[in-house]
């Protein structure tokens, strides 16, 4: 009986033992389903943004395909330019000496056009600043005189209405030539001031050297007998002459000495033109 008793609490322990064991087991387990949940969860988690990148990825794919494509497209474009510019600079090459001759002469008469009036070909009136400006300045550093003349072709509308605009331009060229055929030193300039008027610059020139000079340019103008029919003055063109001198001065505006010429001119025109007539200023 004892011993039976004995045999039954062995087994009700060892079944506690039992059950424990597995209630153990069956928390161990629980506990490793949670793991196991999260676990999963985790992996979904990363799963979707596996997904979305995926998904980004593809796109970028997508865009990079197609820029590729354009890409392709631009490529075969500029190599077909190149092709042409090849060609291009084929040909400019061996033409470069005539290319180079042809800007040289371009840039020449630019140049030329710039300072050269177009009916006469001697200096026009921007020349004729530049150059008036210039020698001022270097006369007044130097202290030496300076003389204009102001030369005006006399009645010469009246000119133009007896023999037509043409023989005018004729005419005008041929005394733009005569004047120039009067000076003599490099620094002096005849240029065309207006219509039918030219002045003469006279570097380092005195009011006797330059009256000389207006003499000269009035006598040379007569001799060319070019016939003026329709003038007060005479049957051939003459020139009505202002003169002026002055000591340029850094500060003073080279105006001044135009003012003056012009002066003489209108005195000119006044006791009865064909003549030059000194100014002061
Ligand atoms: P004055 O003796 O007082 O100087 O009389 P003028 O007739 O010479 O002076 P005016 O100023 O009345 O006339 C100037 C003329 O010059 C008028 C204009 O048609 C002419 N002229 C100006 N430029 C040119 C040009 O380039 N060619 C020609 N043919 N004539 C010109
Ligand atoms: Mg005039
Ligand atoms: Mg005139």
């Amino acid at each position: 009986m004892e011993t039976e008793n004995t045999q039954l609490v062995t087994n009700e322990q060892l079944f506690l033992a039992k059950v424990e064991r597995l209630e153990q087991e069956i928390e161990s387990l629980r506990s490793q389903n949670i793991i196991l949940r999260e676990y999963l969860d985790t992996k979904i988690t990363q799963g979707e943004q596996l997904s979305q990148v995926n998904h980004r990825l593809q796109t970028e794919i997508l865009d990079r395909q197609q820029t590729e494509t354009a890409l392709r497209l631009l490529l075969d474009r500029l190599s077909g330019e190149k092709e042409d510019l090849e060609i291009i600079l084929d040909t400019t090459t061996s033409h470069s000496d005539t290319i180079e001759a042809l800007l040289y002469d371009r840039a020449l008469s630019l140049a030329r056009e710039v300072t050269i009036d177009g009916l006469t070909q001697i200096a026009n009136r921007r020349a004729f600043d530049q150059r008036l400006e210039r020698e001022w300045q270097r006369l007044a550093r130097e202290h030496l005189p300076l003389s204009l003349l102001l030369c005006d072709v006399d009645f010469f509308k009246r000119y133009n209405d007896r023999y037509g605009h043409p023989m005018g331009d004729d005419c005008l060229r041929a005394v733009a030539k005569s004047i120039e055929s009067c000076i003599r030193r490099p620094a002096d300039l005849v240029a065309r001031y207006g219509g039918e008027e030219f002045a003469v610059i006279l570097p380092n020139t005195l009011r006797e050297g330059a009256t000389f000079i207006a003499e000269e340019i009035c006598i040379t103008i007569a001799n060319l007998h070019i016939p003026h029919e329709a003038s007060f003055v005479k049957d051939c063109v003459s020139l009505s002459i202002g003169i002026s001198t002055t000591m340029p001065e850094k500060n003073v505006h080279p105006r001044s000495l135009i003012e003056s010429a012009d002066k003489g001119l209108y005195l000119a025109k006044n006791q009865g033109r064909d003549r030059a007539v000194y100014s002061s200023n």
